[in-house]
């Protein structure tokens, strides 16, 4: 999956330099057409699965600014392709390859998060 960030977040960038998987950009340089918030690349997004706490969840001085978002797995490939048409992600295109979507590049993810709370984007808590 991935984690999302939120309407609550301040832009502060904290989280910025702490993700290992280097999937967070402030806002100025989101892909997003009309970028507001700093932002998580899901396909980059690898919810910090080797650490006891998201680096980004440990280093946000805001709460509910991250919240949880499915899992990129080849099981919700359509959904992040909706998603991505949405404008709430850019995927990353590959010139051959085409989108980076989860089939084609799929991440690890929590499996002790609820799927609900995945599908409320319940902010994360630890
Ligand atoms: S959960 Fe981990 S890998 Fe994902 S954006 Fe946050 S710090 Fe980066
Ligand atoms: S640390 Fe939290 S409030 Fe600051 S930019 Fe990241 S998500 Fe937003």
């Amino acid at each position: 999956m991935a984690v999302i960030i939120t309407e609550e977040c301040i832009n502060c960038d904290a989280c910025v330099d702490e993700c290992p998987a280097t999937a967070i950009v402030s806002a100025d340089e989101s892909p997003l057409d009309e970028p507001e918030f700093t932002y998580v690349k899901p396909e980059k997004c690898i919810e910090c699965v080797d650490c006891s706490v998201p680096k980004c969840f440990d280093a946000c001085p805001t709460p509910g600014a991250i919240a949880w978002d499915m899992p990129y797995t080849q099981e919700f490939d359509e959904y992040y392709l909706q998603r991505n048409d949405e404008g709430i992600y850019k995927i990353r295109v590959h010139k051959k390859k085409g989108v980076f979507s989860p089939s084609f590049q799929p991440r690890p993810f929590r499996e002790v998060i609820d799927m609900q709370d995945r599908i409320e984007h319940k902010a994360l808590e630890f």
